[in-house]
């Protein structure tokens, strides 16, 4: 969101008054930009839709705004290849591919976000055949630090499409992206509380079975809620929710409803535990057909911090015993559930799945309620398992430890140099993460 000139993330946790602000609408006029700030000696940046926590997006310089250069700009249906402009949300992607026939084989939970700013930061889905956003990249369009556009696939320059598809917007300006896209598909999901303990003792087994798993425990309750999605063949007829009950689970339970819980959590912190173990109870079952997209993604109107780590997907159930035992022993109550989710491994340098078959664990905490000693004890378990922070999601790791996490962390490092020598793509966020480019200082406090 951006208010006289200052933008401000979804979280509202992060914020900066960028030197000044471009809306390019070209190709030739984002490589404009880039030669332009380069003459100004800016640094300079482009803003998706400020939904990650951490201050990645953070465009001190130049801020380049890429809101109006959206849309499909070639789509084969016969292939599923589809290149769309970076700018495109992908709740618009979404419905243009539906009219296509077309749809993404996996999303995150939300669609708000620019189709460059998801692949970025590793935005995922779950699925343990199936990996992040940026894995259905085919190939990319971006212009680099001297205003020049290039084009990277498996084929051409595939080193630079290794680094770039989670580039963390640290290589350059991504133009255009061809998604590598499935027919459409209907998935049925069942939804429905379980007790948590037999959740985590069979996890391996529930993640390999379904096409898409997840579970989310809320602090103090006993039940999980386990989300089940299974692709349905083709030609099945869906069976969706109604528009009112759409509405009443989504926008009143899972907004309103729970809007209201975290308030009054806010105000009275000591009756946390009591009302997560009431909705823990009151957790109910649901179990609908839909179009894939409507199925991933819900509305999240309820504002919170969040991080997540992405963990050796065997791991998984000792570091969710370990926060299950320590997490009721914190001076302040956690007041938001904990997220679980799958991914396969993928050859990506900086994607967090990167060469492991991965667990994602989410953690996440009401606005205006303390949450530094919960992320910090997270962070002191995932620790111990080698665990990989989600780019866009709180942390605190530098580019000393991220270096032990990441074989190809060097590789990166050599391209971004080569690429960027005058660190034109950085900012103070990438500075701590990857190290400040050769020939630059760091660019300040992250
Ligand atoms: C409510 C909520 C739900 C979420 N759910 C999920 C989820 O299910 N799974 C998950 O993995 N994550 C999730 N996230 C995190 C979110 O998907 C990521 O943080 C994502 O990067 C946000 O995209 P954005 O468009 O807002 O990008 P921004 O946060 O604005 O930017 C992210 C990065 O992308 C770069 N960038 C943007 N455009 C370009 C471009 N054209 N060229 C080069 N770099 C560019 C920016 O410079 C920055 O480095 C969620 C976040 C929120 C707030």
């Amino acid at each position: 969101m951006v208010t006289d000139g200052t933008w401000r993330n979804w979280a509202g946790n992060v914020t900066v008054t960028p030197a000044r602000w471009q809306r390019p609408g070209s190709t030739a006029e984002i490589a404009l930009a880039v030669q332009a700030a380069a003459a100004d000696g800016l640094t300079v940046h482009a803003v998706g839709s400020g939904h990650s926590f951490t201050p990645i997006a953070v465009a001190p310089g130049v801020a380049l705004d890429l809101s109006g250069w959206t849309g499909i700009v070639a789509a084969d249906t016969r292939t599923g290849l589809v290149t769309v402009r970076s700018g495109t949300r992908l709740r618009e992607l979404n419905a243009d591919l539906d009219r296509l026939g077309l749809a993404l084989a996996n999303l995150g939970d939300i669609d708000v976000q620019t189709v460059a700013g998801a692949v970025s930061t590793g935005t995922h889905g779950t699925g343990a055949k199936l990996g992040g956003l940026a894995t259905q990249i085919e190939a990319l369009e971006m212009v680099l630090a001297d205003g020049s556009v290039v084009a990277c696939s498996e084929l051409d320059r595939p080193d630079l499409f290794a680094a770039a598809r989670v580039g963390l917007g640290a290589l350059g300006i991504i133009t255009e992206v061809t998604l590598r896209c499935v027919p459409s598909f209907t998935l049925a999901a069942q939804e429905g509380p379980e007790p948590v303990e037999d959740v985590i003792a069979r996890f391996g087994e529930l993640a390999a079975a379904h096409d898409h798993f997840e579970f989310y425990w809320i602090p103090n309750g006993r039940n999980a809620l386990v989300k089940q999605n299974n692709r349905l063949p083709a030609g099945q007829q869906a069976a969706p929710l109604s528009a009112a009950r759409r509405f009443y689970e989504y926008e009143v339970m899972e907004n309103a409803a729970f809007g209201l819980l975290c308030r009054a959590g806010r105000r009275a912190p000591r009756i946390i535990p009591r009302l997560n173990r009431i909705t823990s109870a009151a957790l109910s079952r649901r179990s609908y057909s839909d179009h894939s997209h409507r199925v991933f993604t819900t509305p999240r109107r309820v504002r919170f911090v969040e991080s997540e780590y992405a963990i050796p997907a065997a791991t998984a159930p000792e570091v969710l015993d370990e926060l299950r035992r320590e997490v009721p022993k914190l001076a302040d109550p956690v007041m938001f559930p904990v997220e679980v989710r799958v991914a396969a491994a993928d050859d990506i340098w900086l994607s967090t799945a990167s060469g492991r078959a991965s667990a994602y664990i989410a953690i996440h905490q009401y606005r205006g309620l303390p949450y530094e000693a919960y992320f910090a004890l997270f962070e002191s378990i995932v620790a111990g398992v080698g665990g990989r922070p989600h780019w866009g999601k709180m942390h605190t790791l530098g580019a000393d430890r991220l270096r032990e996490l990441y074989p190809q962390f060097e590789a990166f490092g050599k391209i971004r140099n080569e690429i960027d020598p005058d660190g034109r793509f950085t900012n103070p966020y990438l500075d701590r993460v990857l190290g400040a480019p050769h020939g630059r200082r760091p660019a300040g406090p992250a």
